[in-house]
């Protein structure tokens, strides 16, 4: 790789200490301080966040010199040396980077936050404080315990190895397929060019407790038990606790004032380095917004497409293979033709309107209208026909269109998708059709992963008679996996397919109400019509992924994560739940209610898909939409589109979704870049595709390459500098009394 010019600039002072001395010229000159800003005295109503707040703003801010260049634009408001001559610009520019991006490169803007127990000991209750620090640090530790025992952490998943190959390979970079490697062929996935691996002799069986668990034959063919897990006990006591938190006074207090620390301490940071960063940022080659590589974290692959995308599609078909049999109905089978005449309906007379798939007027509060879009014409049969992977043409046309959206995916070269595919749990087959869908229909792309969404739906299998109690779900999802991991030879395509597959995702109506018991069944004699509350289905569904990663991973196959859908609406405990057993979450828009939950987030940087276009079309409008302040306090979001059926408009609404919320709450163009930084962080592609993405040490060191992603390494300094100093804060904090 060429050596950085910049490199070669003189060293400003960027050291913390170097940059101490300047602090004078950054003071407000004494004719215009008021007497209260000269004597700073303490605001009696808030004095807890005095030695925090105080420090950085007035005594500790690195300063910039501003007398001895010329150059160095006024952070307070003078605007740069401009000039529409493109060659004064550049000169401007390149001398601007002279005497100042390399200092802003190396600011890490260093609030200090002069933790001086004996300076707080009078303003504050320090056995209260130092309360709450042990308990938000009892909160971290039990999260961690939950990600280690399920091997849900980035660097536990053997597809993270340096050795993993993917398979088919991606093409290489467009200058080093002619260059360095003019072989490459960009060869079409083949079943048998994949080495599947031997059966292992290790047992698994699914307990009365409803997890499976892992067996092998020790001494005297004793059968040991070789995986772990919490109990369902463990977890209630667990889910227990971080609920007290969740509801407990000073706790709430606390970290709602911290969390509003963050984002004041985020509007003094942008004033003061705005400038400097759109500055690295212009300085950066080749990168823009439109070619850093963005994954959309939460879809679902039956919505993937756009309407007029779907539109194009039934109208081809009806033009091109109408006499073609798609579909029984009475014993019959109809051809498309038939189906639209029955419709009442031609290949001209439909349009958008009469399909009738957006979701942006009737929907609001009504999640039952909205699962109803999904069917055009509002017809039950052609969605079936159409957005099925299980129908009685295997799932051809979708299939087809699948493979349309995944082609535009390629043609933009740096849009992702992980695709959120249904397993119901309600038949042991539904596994393999789904992989002989995807392998003999070829349906893959090196831009897409898959996640499994499981809906929430027992109660009705449990109407239909399909299942008698809830085990049988769990027997259903997780069997077929189980097997395939034991003999992969014997079920090669669910082998293959799920090498693809990065997780599960746990899916409903969040704001149905939930039956409360005092007592919880085991899944064996959860007969009741009543469906089990989100955490259960939680635990279950951790506990058994438990069990399979450490399986996976003891076989050197890939793990999976768990990032179901939380906070859209319904109950905060939700959110309780997903914090200990989810990698992940889509949605979090309730987060914003429980302040507690909201700082652990951010302390733990769990990756939130948020996707305010779909929640201003079910639950709450565009402009209360949380993703501002969650983005402002550094927790870790991207945008995701949810339905692009319903919801958007073009042939990118990955895209569509970045631009509306650009211009509604104002990003720049380095937050559009952080927020498609973040997207890839969240998703789960490969470590080997993801370090060409965001930087070779992202794992390892969690460094971000800005030639890559072109996020200003000032702010991802101000990032990780802010999130260290928060857990030193309740480090320290917990040491007080
Ligand atoms: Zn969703």
């Amino acid at each position: 790789m060429d050596k950085d010019p910049r490199d070669n600039r003189p060293h400003s002072p960027s050291s913390y200490s170097e940059s101490k001395k300047n602090f004078d010229v950054l003071q407000v000159p004494l004719k215009y301080q008021t007497p209260s800003i000269q004597n700073s005295p303490i605001p009696s109503s808030d004095k807890s966040f005095i030695p925090i707040i105080s420090d950085p703003t007035v005594s500790n801010f690195p300063s910039l010199n501003l007398d001895n260049n010329p150059h160095i634009p006024d952070v307070f408001g003078v605007s740069i040396p401009y000039s529409e001559d493109k060659l004064s610009i550049k000169n401007s520019l390149s001398s601007l980077n002279d005497s100042f991006i390399n200092e802003a490169e190396q600011i890490t803007v260093d609030f200090d936050l002069n933790l001086n127990p004996n300076s707080i000991e009078f303003l504050l209750d320090s056995s209260e404080i130092s309360d709450i620090a042990k308990k938000l640090n009892k909160a971290i530790s039990i999260r961690e315990k939950y990600m280690d025992l399920s091997l849900q952490n980035e660097i536990d998943n053997p597809k993270n190895s340096d050795s993993w190959s993917i398979y088919p390979q991606n093409p290489p970079s467009a200058w080093k397929k002619n260059i360095l490697t003019p072989e490459f062929e960009n060869k079409e996935f083949d079943l048998n060019d994949l080495t599947i691996p031997e059966s292992s002799s290790i047992k698994y069986s699914l307990g009365e407790n409803g997890v499976f668990s892992l067996h092998n034959l020790g001494f005297n063919s004793s059968i040991e038990k070789i995986n772990s897990f919490p109990s369902v006990k463990e977890f209630y006591e667990d889910y227990d606790f971080i609920m007290s938190l969740v509801h407990n006074g000073p706790i709430k207090t606390w970290t709602y004032k911290r969390l509003k620390y963050l984002e004041a301490r985020w509007q003094m940071y942008l004033q003061l380095y705005e400038l400097q960063e759109r500055l690295e940022s212009k300085n950066v080659p080749h990168r823009d917004f439109y070619n850093v590589r963005k994954v959309d974290t939460h879809v679902h692959l039956a919505s993937c497409m756009n309407q007029k995308h779907l539109l194009r599609f039934i109208k081809f078909k009806i033009r091109t293979e109408s006499d073609k049999q798609v579909i029984i109905r009475d014993n019959k089978m109809l051809t498309l033709k038939e189906v639209f005449q029955s419709l009442n309906l031609t290949a001209y007379e439909i349009s958008i309107d009469t399909l009738d798939m957006h979701a942006h007027k009737d929907t609001f509060h009504r999640f039952d209208k909205f699962n109803l879009k999904y069917n055009p014409i509002g017809e039950s049969r052609l969605r079936t026909i159409f957005l099925k992977t299980d129908n009685d043409i295997n799932g051809l046309y979708f299939s087809q269109l699948v493979k349309e959206v995944c082609a535009d995916l390629e043609a933009s070269k740096y849009q992702m998708a992980e695709y959120r595919v249904s397993i119901y749990g309600n038949s042991i087959s539904e596994w393999q059709k789904l992989a002989d869908w995807v392998i003999d229909n070829k349906v893959y792309s090196h831009n897409v992963r898959w996640l499994i969404q499981v809906p929430r739906l027992y109660s009705n299998y449990k109407a239909l008679g399909s299942v008698s109690n809830f085990q049988e779900i769990i027997y259903n999802i997780f069997q077929p996996i189980f097997e395939a991991t034991k003999n992969p030879n014997k079920y090669p395509k669910i082998h293959a397919f799920l090498q693809r597959v990065v997780g599960f995702d746990s899916v409903d109506d969040e704001s149905k109400v939930e039956k409360k018991l005092q007592e919880l069944p085991t899944p064996m004699n959860w007969t009741t019509e009543h469906n089990p509350p989100y955490s259960y289905y939680c635990y279950y569904m951790y506990a058994n992924i438990c069990t399979l990663n450490q399986f996976r991973k003891h076989l050197g196959y890939n793990t999976f994560v768990f990032r179901p859908h939380s906070g859209e609406a319904g109950e905060i405990d939700h959110l309780a739940s997903a914090y200990l057993t989810s990698q992940g979450i889509s949605h979090g828009i309730l987060l914003r209610k429980a302040p507690v939950l909201q700082y652990l987030f951010y302390l733990k940087q769990i990756g939130i898909a948020m996707s305010p276009l779909s929640n201003n079309a079910l639950f709450l409008s565009y402009e209360r939409n949380p993703l501002k302040s969650y983005f402002y306090q550094g927790l870790n979001v991207s945008l995701s589109t949810d339905d692009p059926l319903q919801f958007h408009y073009t042939k990118e609404p990955l895209i569509e979704e970045y631009s509306v919320a650009s211009q509604v709450y104002r990003f720049s163009n380095v937050d559009m870049c952080e927020l498609a930084l973040n997207s890839v962080i969240q998703s789960g592609f490969e470590k080997k595709l993801k370090s060409h993405w965001i930087g070779h040490d992202y794992l390892s060191k969690g460094i971000y390459d800005v030639n890559k992603t072109n996020v200003p390494t000032m702010r991802t300094n101000y990032r990780r500098k802010t999130l260290e100093q928060e857990i030193k804060l309740i480090n320290s904090l917990s040491f007080l009394a």
